[in-house]
């Protein structure tokens, strides 16, 4: 029996009671014979309340002071787990993400982990204890100071974990029996996946589909650790996020042609208008864009007015940078030498994702086809290898999610998938 790492979402240690049933199960693992490592996030939507508090005592709080009040929300939860696999009869130390050697940039509220030297966890395991660990936190290295890893950071805690400690498996414990076809919050019908490779999870995390982050899967691919996303609140397998597909009887799961359907109401779209149709344009605007650290979306340019010689240049990012962006680019205004700047925040990402989309020239007709006849109007488009995407207006989100999903034969006719917990906040 080898070493797990299991990462309990917020929903799933929501309250005390919660936090006693998932004792439990950590403890089952123990008696199972595995060395275990817990990561643990905030409970419910503590993280949430904890920002609106700062933003009322400060509209831009400064990042070092933000962080730190964050990781507090972790702190709580690790302590009363610990207590509470205690009262079970077991042993078991919390770390914070200091402690538990998560090392990272110092790039506030969305730092990276650039090392992880979990010596006191391994000496912890070693002397019987179960390890329970902070998700979502670190230490910078060179200043020394606490950071967190970004919204859903624990996640990539946990594989981070998993990775250093040569782990089997990392089980990601959340709110539904796995990941689905589409967020089951929005279509009933979804189908839990039971296997699905790297490659896809990865553009279905960027896309919006909040059950893995982004970041965590792409960990977890370059270590090749593989996850299993399951519930907390049932026995059931749940997904296996891997490289090689998993046995099922005598046989190997099969890739799927269409992998899913995700979306994102997390962006906001800033349209630069007036901008002169010159060589280096494009690039002083986003030059201004990275120095302000922010990540960018999808990017798209109108055909200039030939009368003008002026076009438009708009892309989406995330809400939480707008303010941001916005004053970097009013900075650079006079140097870039646009006319205005737009900022619409009521828009809604919807992306199609599937290996088959390579060798299967329908698929994006089929896409476009399913918006049209829901009445759905397009504002942005991309593409990549294996996802199309675009862009409407956030209200036409959900009905879109469900029109794509039914057009692609997405639907399950068994039951409805379940949702167990969490508010979706
Ligand atoms: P946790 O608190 O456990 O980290 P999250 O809220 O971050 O949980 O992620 C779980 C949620 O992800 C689910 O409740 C569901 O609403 C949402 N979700 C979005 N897309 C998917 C998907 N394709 N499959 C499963 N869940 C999804
Ligand atoms: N508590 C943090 C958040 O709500 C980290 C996490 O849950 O993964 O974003
Ligand atoms: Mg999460």
């Amino acid at each position: 029996m080898g070493l797990v790492v299991q990462k309990y979402g917020g929903s799933s240690v929501a309250d005390a009671e919660g936090i006693k049933r998932v004792a439990k199960r950590i403890v089952e693992a123990k008696k199972n014979g595995h060395q275990v490592v817990v990561v643990v996030s905030a409970m419910g939507d503590t993280t949430d309340e904890l920002i609106d508090l700062a933003e009322q005592v400060s509209p831009m709080p400064s990042g070092r002071e933000f962080d730190m009040l964050l990781t507090a929300g972790e702190r709580i939860s690790m302590a009363l787990l610990a207590m509470a696999i205690k009262n079970l009869g077991h042993s078991a130390q919390s770390f914070t993400g200091s402690q538990a050697g998560v090392i990272t940039d110092s790039v506030h509220n969305k730092a990276r982990i650039i090392d992880v030297t979990p010596g006191r966890i391994r000496t912890a395991l070693d002397e019987g204890n179960i390890a329970i660990v902070a998700g979502f936190q670190g230490v910078s290295q060179d200043k020394k100071d606490i950071t967190t890893l970004g919204r859903g950071g624990s996640d990539t805690t946990a594989v981070a974990l998993a990775a250093a400690l040569d782990a089997e498996v990392c089980e990601i414990y959340t709110d539904v029996d796995g990941v689905f076809t589409a967020d089951p919050r929005v279509v009933k019908k979804a189908r839990k996946i039971d296997w699905i490779a790297f490659e896809d999870m990865l553009e279905l995390a960027a896309s919006g589909s909040k059950v893995l982050l982004h970041r965590c899967v792409e960990y977890a691919r370059r270590y090749n650790i593989p996850i299993h996303v399951r519930s907390s609140f049932s026995g059931l397998q749940g997904t296996w996020v891997s490289n090689e597909p998993i046995q099922q009887g005598d046989r190997k799961v099969e890739q799927a042609i269409i992998s899913g359907v995700a979306h994102d109401t997390s962006e906001a779209k800033i349209t630069v208008v007036g901008v002169p149709d010159k060589p280096g344009e494009a690039a002083s605007i986003f030059r201004a864009i990275a120095d302000a650290e922010i990540n960018i979306d999808m990017v798209v340019q109108n055909v200039s007015a030939a009368s003008t010689g002026l076009t438009d240049i708009s892309f989406t990012l995330p809400k939480t940078e707008g303010r941001k962006a916005i004053d970097a680019l009013e900075k650079a205004k006079t140097a870039i030498g646009f006319d205005s700047l737009r900022y619409d925040d009521q828009i809604g990402k919807i992306s199609l994702v599937g290996a088959g989309m390579k060798t299967n020239p329908g698929v994006t007709a089929g896409f476009f086809e399913a918006l049209s006849d829901a009445g759905v109007n397009i504002e942005l488009i991309s593409t990549s290898e294996i996802r199309i995407s675009v862009v409407t207006r956030a209200d036409d989100v959900p009905e879109a999610v469900r029109a794509v999903h039914t057009a692609f034969g997405l639907d399950s006719d068994s039951d409805e998938a379940v949702v167990y917990g969490g508010t979706g906040r």
